[in-house]
């Protein structure tokens, strides 16, 4: 399969690198505003595949998407020291415009991953400007801060995180909710499996870990400036996750189905990824607590996005 990465920085970089790695393409595009800068970063890029792969990773204009099947937009303005994701809005809207176009004029009916931020109203922007059906717009959302939850609830329960089934719902930002009641790990109930593990979960680690995802960001950000290997990683999961028709379970952004009385706006429920995107949106085990927390995300999303 053939990807395009439009947004060569950071994030699409090493999105193109990680999908080079995993060998789940066979080409790779970077597209960007500065060509030199989109053509270093596929030679340094292409320079690694011969130690792990046969991708290839190249960069050139919009014409070069020939062929794509999924495009990762990743193009934006990134976000500031201290800076919250949505006030990156007004600023990432204006460039989602041009570039939707010119990507739709060469790649009628493309599978869209968003990765710019805020994620949410990125993806609900892209819905309307595209007209592709919402399965086909794919938010990263909050898979980031679900693979965060569970590699902080698996460094306390020594467990790895792949046998943890914990959430991360709603906004990618600071209104997202950490699904603490329905989390399984392995096939026992978070807080069973806790105390039979010896490593009970008291309301002091479940601050601790619950304040670990939530500033992850903006933590990564005051040392070395932005946060990219994670959502590196997590968006080339996502291409396999499509391309090899996975049908995985991710925590991804999307306006299709969620919670009745919900407002419409993309926002992050585990869903089922296949070949032709979303394949179903699933329900999480919330409790009462957790669906008005999730509801209030929903709403302020659809408030910001009312905004512009
Ligand atoms: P991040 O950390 O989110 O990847 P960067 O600033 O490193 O942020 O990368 C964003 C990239 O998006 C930059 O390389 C920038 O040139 C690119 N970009 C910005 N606007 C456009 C646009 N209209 N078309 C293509 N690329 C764009």
């Amino acid at each position: 399969m053939k990807i395009g990465i439009i947004g060569a920085g950071m994030v699409g970089s090493t999105a193109a690198y990680a999908i080079g790695l995993l060998e789940v393409a066979h080409s790779v595009v970077l597209v960007d505003l500065d060509p030199s800068m989109s053509r270093a970063q596929a030679e340094d890029i292409n320079h690694g595949m011969p130690f792990a792969s046969t991708t290839r990773v190249t960069s050139g204009g919009y014409e070069d998407l020939d062929g794509a099947e999924i495009i990762i937009l990743a193009a934006g303005v990134g976000q500031k020291p201290g800076e919250s994701r949505l006030s990156l809005l007004s600023r990432n809207a204006a460039v989602f415009q041009n570039v939707i176009d010119a990507v739709l004029a060469v790649v009628p009916d493309p599978i869209l991953l968003i990765a710019s931020n805020p994620v949410d109203i990125m993806t609900s922007i892209a819905c309307q400007l595209s007209g592709l059906p919402p399965h086909r717009v794919i938010g990263s959302g909050t898979i980031l801060d679900t693979a965060r939850f569970r590699s902080l609830l698996s460094q306390h329960l020594g467990i790895a995180p792949l046998s943890i089934h914990a959430y991360v719902l709603g906004e990618h930002g600071d209104s997202e909710v950490l699904a603490w009641s329905g989390a399984r790990a392995g096939n026992m109930p978070l807080d069973a499996f806790a105390a039979y593990a010896g490593a009970p979960i008291t309301g002091d680690v479940r601050t601790r870990i619950d304040d670990g995802v939530r500033n992850a960001a903006y933590s990564i950000i005051a040392g070395k400036g932005a946060t990219y290997y994670g959502i590196g990683a997590g968006l080339a999961q996502l291409v396999s996750a499509i391309a090899r028709d996975k049908r995985i379970v991710m925590s991804v952004s999307t306006e299709t189905n969620g919670f009745d009385g919900f407002p419409k706006i993309a926002y992050s429920l585990p869903r089922v990824l296949g070949r032709s995107g979303v394949e179903l949106d699933l329900m999480p085990d919330v409790d009462a607590e957790e669906r008005s927390a999730l509801e209030r995300s929903a709403i302020l999303l659809r408030e910001t996005a009312d905004a512009i």
